[in-house]
């Protein structure tokens, strides 16, 4: 089974390490930072077996290079994005696997915030490592995609089932729930989790991985039930 805890790094970023229970075959998601992931890294055996990038955005892949030639480990991204990600060891698209130890991940490419996103989902352990297309009461900004494309990126998400762990690619949670309770002040849900993100920040913890029942049930962005709808959240909250 995979187990996902997740690193610290920059000034809001979450890399994620992978950790297959069985074998102890060890994953970093999105390395941004050299000094924090190896410190974790270190802390969990030191071993490494894998990097996954979501996109090719500096505040996911700057520590990529360093990290590969201090552990060795084999580097997987978008096909589509081969051009601009560090170079990969692995090229995958939409409908693809990737193995770590006896887990084997999904992967969706899930457009909206870049062109080339991708997902990547461990259904032995519901983990979804969504980078910057699903934040916790949020979604990412569409830089190159439109919001057609991340209403059903966040389709995809949303059909991975209520236990699912969302660990994404920012604590921005907390910004997120002023805007999402502006945007469905009756959603007594979300109102309910909004304070428990606060509560969680406050004694200093991470809101992060959430479970995909609770973005369900609070978040805006993923409950629009059309494209007009996600659109228009989404420019409001460009400019909130
Ligand atoms: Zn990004
Ligand atoms: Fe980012």
């Amino acid at each position: 089974m995979i187990t996902a805890h997740l690193v610290p790094i920059l000034s809001d970023n979450y890399a994620w390490l992978l950790r297959c229970s069985e074998t102890g075959a060890t994953a970093i998601v999105d390395p941004a930072e050299v000094a924090p992931v190896a410190a974790a890294i270190d802390a969990a055996g030191g071993r490494l077996d894998m990097i996954l990038l979501t996109h090719h955005h500096g505040d996911h892949i700057a520590g990529t290079d360093d990290i590969r030639a201090r552990y060795g480990a084999r580097v997987v991204g978008a096909r589509a994005d081969a051009h601009r990600l560090p170079k990969l060891d692995q090229q995958v698209s939409e409908g693809d696997t990737v193995t770590l130890g006896n887990a084997t991940a999904q992967v969706f490419e899930t457009p909206g915030h870049t062109r080339g996103h991708i997902s990547f989902y461990f259904p032995d352990g519901q983990v979804l490592l969504c980078g910057d297309t699903l934040f916790s009461l949020g979604c990412g900004r569409l830089l190159e995609g439109n919001a057609a494309e991340m209403f059903e990126s966040l389709k995809k998400f949303a059909a991975l089932g209520p236990d699912t762990l969302v660990c994404c690619g920012h604590e921005y949670t907390e910004s997120n729930a002023r805007f999402a309770l502006h945007a469905d002040p009756a959603n007594a849900a979300l109102a309910a989790y909004a304070e428990q993100v606060k509560a969680w920040r406050a004694a200093g913890k991470p809101s992060l991985p959430s479970r995909m029942a609770d973005e369900l049930a609070a978040n805006p962005f993923l409950r629009a039930p059309d494209v007009a709808t996600l659109a228009d959240l989404r420019s409001r909250k460009d400019k909130f």
